[in-house]
């Protein structure tokens, strides 16, 4: 059983995308999987076809100890996995977390009890290093970082993982960065290619070698509530997507042999 954060403290970079895409194609291999929405914005619900006006209980409920993961995740039917749904009482948590013990640990705890019932659990983060984006890392085991190949990418990366490493330091050892994604890549874009180059250099094999393209389709599924890889499987993005899910599963199966 792997836990992996999706995280960015950048906006629109393509977290949630991420993470439902890789959730749904990894549950197209047959994985089972589990996506947690730890963002308020709700995207990953909407994008997994559940809607978050229309939840008995959340995330929230679950990280200040009102329910448990039971009580709050539903069947994502069409996506084929499973959903801890989020919607707007989630910044709620946020402020309401600060009081509580072990305030960073718990999304770990409330997820002990059912993690073996899966192969895999995706945790799609906001766009911050908040208290919700510290229990995702808490939680987790490896950390999945998506970009966009810009000019200020990597000034950014350097502050994610700067906080990835003192988690690690002082929260969580089992913490590591899986691996940087480049997505919205646009191939024929010189700058583009040129930050690729310097992320291989610097990263070096943390990079993933799927290329996620900029595609439209992908961005046009969430109105379908459908993630891109169900929603027009032959489009490039979904291939991108499901290219991904099996360099994953690949990953993981290395680390088996190790
Ligand atoms: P936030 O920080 O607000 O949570 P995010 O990092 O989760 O954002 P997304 O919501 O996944 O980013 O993507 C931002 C926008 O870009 C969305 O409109 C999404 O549909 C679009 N998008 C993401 N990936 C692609 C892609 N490969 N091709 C085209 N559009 C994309
Ligand atoms: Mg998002």
């Amino acid at each position: 059983m792997h836990i992996f954060a999706i995280a960015n403290q950048k906006g629109g970079v393509g977290k949630t995308t991420t993470s439902v895409n890789l959730a749904a194609a990894l549950a197209l291999q047959g994985q089972r999987t589990l996506l947690v929405d730890l963002d308020p914005q709700g995207n990953a619900t909407m994008g997994s076809g559940v809607d978050k006006g229309d939840l008995q209980r959340s995330v929230y409920h679950l990280l200040v100890g009102l329910a448990s993961l039971s009580d709050v995740r539903i069947r994502a039917e069409a996506s084929g996995y499973d959903v801890l749904p989020a919607n707007r009482d989630l910044a709620g948590a946020e402020i309401e977390m600060v009081e509580l013990d072990r305030r960073e640990m718990r999304l770990k705890e409330a997820l002990a009890e059912h993690v073996g019932e899966y192969d895999f659990v995706l945790i799609d983060s906001p766009p911050s290093l908040s208290l919700l984006t510290l229990n995702g890392l808490c939680a987790a085991h490896g950390v999945i970082i998506p970009m966009q190949c810009e000019y200020f990418a990597l000034e950014g990366l350097s502050d994610l993982v700067n906080t990835i490493k003192k988690v690690h330091a002082n929260l969580n050892r089992d913490l590591k960065i899986i691996g940087l994604l480049r997505v919205m890549f646009d191939p024929r874009s010189t700058l583009s290619n040129q930050v690729s180059a310097q992320l291989e250099e610097h990263f070096g094999d943390k990079v993933f070698k799927t290329l996620v393209p900029r595609n439209v389709r992908l961005a046009e599924a969430p109105s379908y509530g459908l993630p891109g890889v169900l929603f027009d499987r032959t489009s490039k993005g979904a291939q991108a997507y499901l290219n991904f899910a099996a360099e994953m599963i690949e990953r993981v199966n290395s680390w088996r042999e190790e």
